[in-house]
């Protein structure tokens, strides 16, 4: 609700008169109708876009939006039952890293055994998201925590730390195919694996661990499943709050702020800390804004031709924490091919989504978003081509290569490839119907055996 945004977000002064006003203004316009609208943004602040969200609860999907409710509804239960259950609830506060204190016991097992292998590049977080009943992001974070040791650096307070991951968790967007709470989860795991590369881990403080892997996980968070143009066309309030400018990063990063004050997780530390670590978290976020990331390239390219990146500087081992983190945030196409598709698959249909809101409402169709012209291999080629191959070459260079690097290229190259045979395939024999994505000459490699850890 309003006010509650007003209280968590900080610098969101949206009150309910003036989304009234854009209500009546939008309706005045005879093209936007936002009743259904008006009746979501009051069942909760945030970010769902101010048209009729009813096309989204289509015959077709209308199973889905109530499964997602019920699954909803399932994780809250499952969430206190795990902390009633919790050996953290009776004080007893495991000190062995790495170990688990947040699964039921029927999970515990696998789930056990995916996260002691959290730090390998083949890690499947589709499974350890159904594993953990869709608590992922949660499981994840209290995990990476106690493995590095941070609630007893920084004197953390379990139940604050809980109230603030289950609150982050619960404001991703479940019904969104890609920008959900599994993504965030993969994102974290990927920067996991950026923060232990060796040219990083030996340099890096607690606090550049602990500002990382909450960027990671906090950097989408209520995030609505359409891009900026969107909402800049729609005239959302959160596009005229930012000015049009990293709309969506800087809500995600006030969102994260307005969450950490209200679990009160950082209350305990002095007040030039705890905002210096929001501000840092603020710069880690927007790094993430696509739009910036020639600027974010060149810059590391200039340091990486100059040789001068000095990590014993804190300045520079934050830039390194962005550049992780944008490489984290895209890195899907250097995943094994199983996991790789499937992310396509999930953000092709997000962009398809948006074009169908276009579409209904008659607004120019974005690009990428329409169904009909942008197949999935075309999208996901352009993706690879002018922005993850770009970034990783760099990455590349910077780890001077590791192991990691060369595994994340190796499958780079060979899904750039599929796609593009699959792209050719479907150009020359199914011109009709949307791509299908089984390729029908699985490549040598192409991840089989790879995708369970
Ligand atoms: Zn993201």
């Amino acid at each position: 609700m309003s006010c509650l945004m007003v209280e968590r977000c900080g610098a969101v002064t949206f009150k309910r008169s003036e989304q009234n006003a854009i209500h009546v203004r939008m309706l005045a316009d005879g093209r936007l109708n936002t009743g259904h609208a008006g009746v979501l943004l009051a069942e909760r602040r945030g970010s769902y876009p101010l048209i009729d969200l009813h096309i989204l609860k289509t015959s077709a999907q209308q199973g889905e939006v109530e499964s997602g409710n019920r699954r909803k509804v399932k994780r809250l239960l499952s969430f206190q039952r795990y902390c009633h259950a919790s050996r953290l609830l009776r004080g007893l506060v495991p000190h062995t890293p790495g170990s688990l204190h947040l699964l039921d016991d029927d999970y515990l097992g696998q789930a056990g055994h995916m996260l002691s292998k959290v730090g390998t590049w083949n890690f499947d977080i589709f499974l350890f998201d159904r594993l953990t009943n869709g608590n992922s992001l949660v499981t994840l974070m209290c995990h990476l925590f106690n493995v590095y040791g941070l609630i007893h650096h920084f004197q953390l307070d379990m139940v604050k730390l809980h109230r603030f991951l289950g609150m982050v968790q619960e404001d991703y967007h479940s019904q969104n195919p890609y920008h959900n709470a599994v993504h965030a989860a993969d994102v974290t795991q990927a920067m996991y694996c950026y923060l232990k590369e060796p040219k990083l881990a030996e340099q890096l403080s607690p606090l550049d661990v602990f500002l990382g892997l909450m960027a990671a996980a906090a950097h989408d968070v209520d995030h609505p499943g359409v891009n900026q143009p969107f909402l800049i066309k729609t005239r959302h309030h959160l596009a005229s709050l930012y000015q049009n400018t990293s709309v969506l990063e800087s809500h995600h990063w006030r969102s994260t702020v307005g969450m950490l004050r209200e679990s009160g997780l950082l209350s305990h530390l002095p007040a030039d800390m705890w905002q210096d670590m929001e501000q840092q978290l603020g710069s880690l976020i927007l790094a993430t804004d696509i739009s910036r990331q020639n600027e974010f390239l060149l810059t590391f390219r200039e340091h990486l031709d100059n040789q001068d990146l000095d990590l014993q500087l804190a300045s520079h081992r934050h830039f390194m924490l962005q550049i992780a983190l944008k490489c984290a945030d895209v890195c899907n196409p250097c995943r094994v091919w199983e996991l790789s598709r499937q992310w396509s698959e999930r953000v092709c249909e997000e962009f398809y989504r948006q074009g169908d809101l276009e579409r209904k409402f008659d607004l120019e169709i974005s690009p990428l978003c329409n169904q009909q012209a942008d197949s999935v291999p075309a999208i996901q080629i352009g993706f690879i081509s002018y922005i993850v191959q770009p970034l990783f070459e760099e990455w590349y260079r910077f780890t001077e290569p590791s192991l990691l690097s060369q595994t994340m290229t190796g499958h780079l190259h060979k899904n750039k490839a599929r796609w593009s045979r699959l792209r050719y395939t479907h150009t020359h024999l199914d011109t009709q119907t949307h791509p299908h994505i089984d390729e029908p000459e699985p490549e040598g490699g192409g991840g089989e055996g790879e995708s369970i850890p």
